[in-house]
Order: structure tokens, then C-alpha cells, then sequence
């Protein structure tokens, strides 16, 4: 899987980097993006999304493993069909990201259906497409399942996802998921009895069980830990009478955001992984998003102010919250660099335009100097960048960029007002008069 991918060794092509004529996405100045598709824009490196895939693909190259790209990280569509290209499936969490899956070209045994609230309407989708697996998060979406593919015929191909009760050391609670009493997930000491009850079902076939313990997790203890709980399960249900065809294991793996931040151990992981897969005889679906596509992108932003207040700098950019919601939804670290840097240095709080005071890039940060008129770039804004943003302020939603080599290409418009107004009735007849 990815081999031959890489006609040059990655380290030798490095996706975003300050060098002395200005900031460069892969070989393409930062300044010439911007001048292309305007600010804010979102850009992302082809070579480093290769790079990435192929290096998990490469340490799990020991074990039965199917990819599915988690696309609720970035579901650019040029991003999605380069990861299809490169040997991915895609793991969707709504009918939306079905659609767009389907658009870009994976096929039914490509696609992996999540979320924890599906719709009846998104599973009667998901069952017409035929897709992989669909896992369920509770009995009562286990038998609405089960009811509709029952009323069109069909036998869906089910996971369970369980809730393996780790915790987790990541940045930000609100990126842990599979701790005891979270939303997510089957609670672990029902599992076993869901999983009687999908047997007893004629129209799922409960072939998977399934995990996803957080995002961003800086070690390999709970994957390790709720493994061996999913592994445990297994044995029961395969006494159960399921025939267990896949573990999958979810997404997680971590990017190095700012210094401090490791690089996931792919071998340990590979390792812990490949353990557990080949003594129980089935097939890994593993679904990274933020990994393969987090340090694979930029949010390019021009200066437009500077102003002092309260003896704080403050350095006002044309990106706001909208764009970028993760530092003031995550508390999250986005490394910024000046395009062009003056040398000199000042501590400011890195604000948007929007009218909220959580609405920041960065707070108390030393940064360059920058003036209006100036380009910086975030860093690390290729996953849970683009698919969060709105459109609050009325602020039309960004453009995004794919860049490769010395190429590049807009690969997603900038939305005009017009767009942002497309979906209003300009004469609804409402009034009671
Ligand atoms: C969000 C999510 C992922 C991807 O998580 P990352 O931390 O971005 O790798 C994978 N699987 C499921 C079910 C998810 O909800």
C-alpha cells in the first residue's frame, strides 16, 4: 500500500519553511498564493499528505490493515481524492461526508460509516451504498438499523463501537473520547449484551467492533489499554456466535503542533497493533485524520492592523474564528510566521475580526514585528481548519489551495456574498397580515 508513491524521498522536499526571499509552500512563495487567491486561504502540501500516508502505511506494512481516511478532518475534495489515490478508504460521519465520498470516487467497500447520532435518512443511505461497515453506537440505532435495511432487503455490515473507558492525556478535554460516561460509543458493560442482540438480528451482520479513545494522544497507553479490551470482547462475541472480521481501532495519532509536542511512536504502535490483529485473526481498519493532514496545511492571513490597548499589542489579522475556530474552541497552539519577517519581535495577542473577545489566533505570543499589509501564516491548520469554519459575521468562508512542487491550484473558491445568500427566500409568506 503507498509503495511507489514517493518519487522523491520526503526528506528532501519540505512542505512549509522561512526561507531568506520569503515564506515557501513546498516550492511555491507564500506571497504568490496570496496574491493568486486572496487571504485568508488555506494551503495545503500534496507531497507532505503523500508523506504521511506513506509513513503509516510503511510501519504497518506487517499487518492486515485497511486505511480509512477520517475525511471529518479535512474533507477538502482535492485532499480526499489525492488520499483515494494513494490506496485510502474514508471513514464519514455524516450523509454529507457520504456524498462527498461518493463524488470523489470511493466506492461502497471504501467507506466506513460513523457518528454517534446517524439519522434514520443517513443510515437508509448508507445501507443503499453498501457501504464496508457502519459502526452503531447504541442498541436503539442497532435496531433502527436492523429495521431499515430489513424494509429494503439488505444485510448491513455492522461494528460496534465501544466505549473501551480509557483515559487519556491529551491537549484539551474536549478531544478525549472514550473515557467512562462520554457520549460516545456503546458503554462497555453493555457490549457484550448489544452484541447478542445483533446476532439475533436478520438484517445486520455484526462483522467488527470498533474504538476511537481521543484524538491528538501524545502516547500509546490507551490504545494499548482499550485493545486489550476490544480484544477480550472479541472472544466473547466470537462465543456469542459473530463471526469478528474487523477491529478498528479509530484515529488519534498525534502531529507535533509547537516544540514539547512529539511525533507518534508508529513503530510501537505498529507493534501494539499487530499483536493484538494477528492473534485474533482479523483485519485492522485504523482511521487517521488529523495526522495525515494536520502539519500538512497553513492558514495564510494578511496584517490588517496593529493597535495598543490597555499596554497590550495586539496584531489584527483577516482571519477570525471563523476560519480557524480551534484556538478558541481547543485552546489550541498554532505556530505563526511572518512571510516576510522584519527581525524584530514583539509579544501581541494574534485577534481576528470578528466581533467576540474569544475570537483569537494566539494570545501573548511573541511573533515578528508584522505591519499592515503583512502575510503570516498558522501552521498546523490542515486538519479541523476549513471544515469547522462558518460563516458568523456574515465573513464568506475561505479558499483553499493545494500545492505540489511548484504548482499550485485554488481547489476551492473563496465563497462570495452571493453564495452566503443563495439559500434565502427573498419573498416568504410568512406575515399573518
Ligand atoms: C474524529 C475521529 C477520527 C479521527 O481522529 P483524528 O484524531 O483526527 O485521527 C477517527 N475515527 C472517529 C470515529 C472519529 O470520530
Amino acid at each position: 500500500m503507498g509503495e511507489g508513491v514517493l518519487a522523491v524521498p520526503f526528506g528532501q522536499r519540505v512542505p512549509f519553511a522561512a526561507r531568506d526571499a520569503g515564506f515557501f509552500c513546498e516550492e511555491v512563495p507564500a506571497e504568490s498564493i496570496a496574491l493568486a487567491a486572496g487571504t485568508p486561504t488555506f494551503v495545503y502540501s500534496a507531497s507532505a499528505i503523500r508523506e504521511r500516508y506513506h509513513r503509516l502505511t510503511s510501519a504497518l506494512k506487517d499487518c492486515p490493515v485497511r486505511v480509512h481516511y477520517s475525511m471529518k478532518a479535512n474533507g477538502n475534495r482535492a485532499v480526499i481524492t489525492l488520499l483515494r489515490e494513494l490506496g485510502s478508504g474514508i471513514d464519514v460521519v455524516s450523509g454529507g461526508e457520504l456524498a462527498k465520498a461518493l463524488r470523489a470516487g470511493f466506492g461502497a467497500h471504501d467507506i466506513v460509516q460513523g457518528g454517534v447520532g446517524k439519522t434514520a435518512t443517513e443510515l437508509r443511505e448508507a445501507v443503499q451504498v453498501g457501504v464496508k461497515l457502519i459502526n452503531v453506537e447504541s442498541l436503539e440505532e442497532l435496531v433502527l438499523l436492523n429495521a431499515i435495511a430489513g424494509e429494503m432487503g439488505a444485510v448491513a455490515s455492522v461494528g460496534l463501537r465501544v466505549n473501551p473507558e480509557v483515559t487519556v492525556t491529551n491537549p484539551h478535554a474536549y478531544i478525549a473520547t472514550g473515557a467512562k460516561g462520554h457520549k460516545f460509543g456503546i458503554p462497555h458493560v453493555s457490549a457484550l449484551a448489544v452484541a447478542r442482540d445483533a446476532i439475533a438480528m436478520q438484517h445486520v451482520n455484526l462483522c467488527a467492533l470498533d474504538m476511537h479513545v481521543g484524538s491528538q494522544l501524545s502516547t500509546m497507553e490507551p490504545y494499548r489499554d482499550g485493545l486489550n479490551r476490544l480484544k477480550e470482547l472479541t472472544l466473547q462475541v466470537r462465543s456469542a456466535g459473530a463471526t469478528i472480521k474487523y477491529i478498528d481501532i479509530g484515529g488519534g495519532l498525534p502531529v507535533v503542533y509547537q516544540a514539547g509536542d512529539a511525533e507518534p511512536d508508529l513503530a510501537g504502535y505498529a507493534d501494539l497493533v499487530g499483536k493484538v490483529i494477528r492473534e485474533l485473526g482479523v483485519e485492522l481498519i485504523v482511521e487517521p485524520g488529523r495526522f495525515f493532514v494536520g502539519a500538512s496545511g497553513v492558514l495564510v492571513t494578511r496584517v490588517l492592523y496593529r493597535k495598543e490597548s490597555g499596554g497590550k499589542q495586539y496584531v489584527i489579522v483577516d482571519a477570525g474564528m471563523n476560519d480557524l475556530l480551534r484556538p478558541s474552541h481547543y485552546d489550541s497552539y498554532h505556530q505563526i510566521d511572518a512571510v516576510k519577517p522584519s527581525g524584530k519581535r514583539v509579544t501581541a495577542d494574534v485577534v481576528g475580526p470578528v466581533c467576540e473577545t474569544g475570537d483569537f489566533l494566539a494570545l501573548d505570543r511573541e511573533v515578528d514585528d508584522v505591519q499592515p499589509g503583512d502575510l503570516v501564516v498558522l501552521h498546523g491548520a490542515g486538519a479541523y481548519g476549513y471544515v469547522m469554519s462558518s460563516n458568523y459575521n456574515a465573513r464568506p468562508r475561505a479558499a483553499e489551495v493545494m500545492v505540489e512542487g511548484h504548482r499550485f491550484a485554488v481547489v476551492t473558491a473563496r465563497e462570495s456574498y452571493d453564495d452566503m445568500m443563495r439559500l434565502e427566500h427573498e419573498d416568504p409568506n410568512w406575515r399573518d397580515a
